[in-house]
């Protein structure tokens, strides 16, 4: 049976710890195929960790269909869920949700009924645990938010149309940084991917980076100066394929089918 510690020791040549939405998900199919079989083949070296903005049921669904290799570790929820992943489920480990439990403490409530007004906003239909996920159209306007100023919040948008609402100090990259000193992985050997500014805390972690392919705008600005946010020409799974190569991660690289 697998324990929380299982990578400590084994040090584990590459960590992927990737986005999934764009990214993991994401590039041709040939692409996908080609970093799914390489990460199986190889997982007595490889640990794969999701970080993503999807819910624990949502990922559950994801890896039961055998479409994707199932991970190590989940970061969901925004960086608010932090899992060990066995058997098809979400282990949440309580030592390092603690904190974050104390800082949403309270908050959704709050969250709630000051937005409840905000014209073109809405609750996304899925399951929160500590996070709030809405959805916006052009009715919508930034300023709005204000009302949410004082309330030790943090407030992300992204992908033109969605806010998070997060508990202040916590996102995708701080998380991560809390899981790898959990399970003693080393930093040196981790590659983080993602596509779009839920995945910027993650590349200013200082962490091997892979902007994948068609990231978003405002991503691509915000991590140009960035030395180790690696900035990919292929999309989705092709670029985290590229990033692997262009960092020198692993000895044997895997191959891209052409
Ligand atoms: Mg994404």
């Amino acid at each position: 049976m697998a324990t929380e510690y299982q990578y400590a020791t084994a040090r584990p040549d590459l960590v992927l710890a990737t986005d999934l939405d764009g990214t993991f998900l994401g590039g041709s199919v040939e692409d996908r195929r080609a970093l799914y079989n390489w990460v199986q083949a190889e997982r007595s070296r490889v640990a794969l960790v999701f970080v993503t903005g999807r819910d624990p049921d949502f990922i559950s669904a994801l890896c039961a269909s055998g479409d994707v290799p199932a991970p190590d570790y989940v970061i969901g929820d925004v960086g608010t869920t932090i899992a060990r992943f066995e058997n098809l489920t979400l282990h949440p480990i309580a030592a390092l949700e603690a904190p974050i439990l104390r800082r949403w403490h309270g908050k959704p409530e709050l969250v709630r009924t000051r937005l409840a007004a905000v014209r073109g906003l809405w609750l996304q239909p899925v399951p929160f645990r500590h996070r709030l996920s809405y959805q916006y159209d052009d009715r919508f306007n930034s300023d709005s938010l204000t009302v949410l100023d004082g309330l030790g919040v943090d407030i992300l948008i992204s992908h033109g149309c969605f806010v998070d609402i997060l508990p202040e100090g916590v996102s995708k990259g701080p998380s991560l940084l809390r899981l790898l000193d959990h399970l003693k992985l080393p930093s040196t050997q981790v590659l983080v991917a993602g596509d779009t500014m839920n995945d910027l805390s993650m590349f200013q972690t200082g962490l091997h980076g892979a902007v994948v392919g068609g990231a978003e705008t405002e991503l691509l600005e915000a991590t140009r100066a960035l030395p180790l946010a690696y900035h990919c020409r292929a999309p989705g799974a092709g670029g985290i394929l590229e990033a692997i190569r262009a960092h020198s991660l692993v000895s044997s690289s895997p191959e891209v089918q052409p």
